[in-house]
């Protein structure tokens, strides 16, 4: 099985101090290759030099999540502009909003995507796109880009058949987790995930954060890693009645369609 994990926050301090061994994990696991999220001014650079250091394995996404929105200066755009500037940064983003933890002003949260959108417009790169609590404004900010944009991945979706087929009409792309093995909250995308085609699906763990609550045994500390993305594969071939070989063929070659990612 080879995996490639679209979302892995890799430069959280978390894993400072092993982060060697949480990728020889993943590499153990199947994971051949890893996009790196870049989510703010401070660490979507540290995402570039991660993907710098480990060539062909490790990309890098570039962007300034809502959650951040407030860094989003004139400068911090220049910043983002020349970080698209290197070709090992794959997509534009972590960018969306947030209105369920509204950590930054919503007219922040909308200026700080709408100013990413552009550089995804010039650039022509794809997005990896954030979404909360925020539907109606997401895609009201998305329509006002028509026919500017390339590919599009609304990442870790945890939202409601009517806003999946919202982006599948819209020809986007989804971003699956660990959410999906979530009890409590996530039952609802057991059924959900049957109708997302092969060609839109790609799957992420959203590392350090979502362990997915199946995993067994539950390790004792709390932090996800992408090595636990042959288990959201697993768990996601279970629900849409595939096997996982094959589910997760169909993710990786969607991936690398998707991030234009050399195959390792
Ligand atoms: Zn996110």
């Amino acid at each position: 099985m080879q995996l490639i994990d679209i979302g892995a926050n890799l430069t959280h301090d978390s894993f400072d101090h092993d982060r060697d061994a949480v990728l020889q994990r993943a590499r153990d696991a199947g994971v051949v290759q890893m996009v790196v999220t870049g989510a703010s001014r401070e660490h979507s650079p540290q995402a570039l030099a991660l993907a710098q250091a480990h060539p062909g394995e490790l990309f890098a996404t570039a962007g300034v999540h809502p959650h951040h929105a407030t860094e989003y200066t004139a400068e911090c755009d220049a910043e983002m502009r020349a970080l698209h500037a290197h070709p090992e940064v794959v997509a534009v983003g972590e960018c969306g909003l947030d209105y369920f933890r509204d950590f930054s002003p919503r007219p922040a949260q909308r200026k700080a995507f709408e100013r990413q959108l552009q550089i995804a417009a010039e650039t022509g790169k794809p997005l990896f796109l954030h979404q909360r609590e925020a539907h109606v404004d997401f895609m009201g900010i998305m329509r006002e880009f028509d026919g500017r944009l390339g590919l599009a991945v609304v990442h870790c979706f945890t939202g409601s058949r009517e806003e999946l087929f919202d982006y599948l009409d819209r020809d986007w792309h989804v971003g699956i987790t660990g959410w999906l093995c979530d009890e409590r909250r996530g039952q609802h995308l057991r059924e959900l995930v049957k109708s997302i085609p092969a060609n839109r699906l790609m799957i992420e763990t959203d590392a350090p954060y979502l362990l997915p609550r199946t995993v067994k045994p539950a390790p004792s500390h709390r932090r996800n890693e992408p090595m636990y993305l042959a288990h959201i594969a697993r768990e996601l071939a279970h629900d849409r009645g595939e096997d996982a070989t094959v589910a997760a063929a169909n993710a990786t070659a969607t991936t690398r369609a998707f991030f234009g990612l050399p195959a390792p």
